[in-house]
């Protein structure tokens, strides 16, 4: 089988990683592309192919991974894809979008007898470079049956949650998850400094008790390092809080917590600091 995988950011890349590791010996091949072709050198010194074209790896591929970032984006790359690709192609993406956008586009994938599940992934870039991501599929069941195989070398856990864009609505659950334990992070390491404990003492002690989390885990040390390289940008997680706030709107869900992260990291990105990690919200917090 050709397999394609369409952008190689900081979660795509070691994700295509992967896939071109599993390949060899499979009788699989791993095409990709990327706009910017640079940061496809990584996925090809693992074995993947470059294409020359996004038409061209379209028109060779039986399945098309893709992993861009913006609701947009997905429609520009698939939409242009779909041109040139053949019948029965499955579509596996892994960007988070709006739950609407991934209906859109799965419909008109249907449209041209094409297949379509949406799989936005957790875990961050650790998690993506480990191959130890949680991935919610939405789409059909055969079709989501196979994305799980295909995915299955970045996998830690995967499962179907419903049909087209149900995966990007678990996604959204996920990512207010996310905005609590992020902000209770960072809220909780200000107060250490500021009250003179030893920050990396007060992050050890803590991640062991009750109020342990991943964030505490793995955004931490960064933290005690003021290393805001990312990892997961301000840009990614603040267009995931708006699209948390248009289903919120639509479904009349209250989600004050993730607002508040959205508003003091969109401080951050008026400073001009939206390309650093979200874990750039202590000094916000630790300075005010
Ligand atoms: P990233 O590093 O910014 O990478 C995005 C990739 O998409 C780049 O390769 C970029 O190409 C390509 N791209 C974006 N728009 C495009 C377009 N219109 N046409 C063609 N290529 C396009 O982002 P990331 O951190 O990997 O995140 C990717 C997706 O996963 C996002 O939706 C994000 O929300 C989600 N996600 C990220 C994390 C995380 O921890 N980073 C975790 C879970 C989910 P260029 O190289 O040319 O810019």
């Amino acid at each position: 089988m050709k397999i394609g995988f369409v952008g190689l950011g900081f979660m795509g890349s070691p994700m295509a990683g992967h896939l071109a590791e599993a390949a060899k010996g499979s009788g699989d091949e791993l095409i990709v592309w990327n706009r910017t072709p640079a940061k496809a050198k990584s996925a090809v010194e693992k074995g993947a192919e470059l294409s020359s074209s996004i038409e061209q790896l379209a028109s060779e591929c039986e399945v098309i991974v893709t992993c861009v970032n913006r609701t947009e984006d997905v429609k520009e790359v698939i939409f242009q894809m779909m041109k040139s690709a053949k019948p029965n192609t499955l579509f596996v993406d892994h960007s988070t979008i709006a739950p609407k956008g991934a209906v859109e586009i799965g419909e008109a994938l249907n449209v041209n007898s094409m297949r379509f599940v949406d799989a936005p992934v957790t875990g961050g870039s650790a998690g993506a470079i480990a191959g130890k991501l949680t991935i919610f599929m939405g789409g059909a069941e055969l079709d989501v049956n196979e994305a799980i195989k295909i995915t299955k070398p970045y996998t830690k856990v995967s499962d179907r949650v419903g049909g087209q864009g149900m995966g990007q609505t678990m996604k959204l659950a996920n990512q207010i998850a996310g905005a609590g334990c992020l902000i209770a992070l960072c809220e909780c390491l200000a107060f250490a400094q500021k009250s003179g404990l030893d920050m990396a003492q007060a992050r050890q002690l803590i991640s062991g008790g009750a109020a342990g989390s991943w964030a505490m885990e793995n955004y931490g040390p960064k933290i005690l390092a003021r290393d805001w390289t990312p990892g997961f940008s301000i840009l990614n997680q603040r267009k995931d809080f708006a699209y948390c706030a248009e289903v919120a709107e639509e479904i009349q869900a209250s989600i004050p917590c993730t607002m508040l992260v959205y508003e003091l990291l969109g401080q951050l990105e008026s400073d001009g600091r939206g390309e650093q990690a979200t874990t750039a919200l202590f000094d916000k917090i630790s300075q005010t």
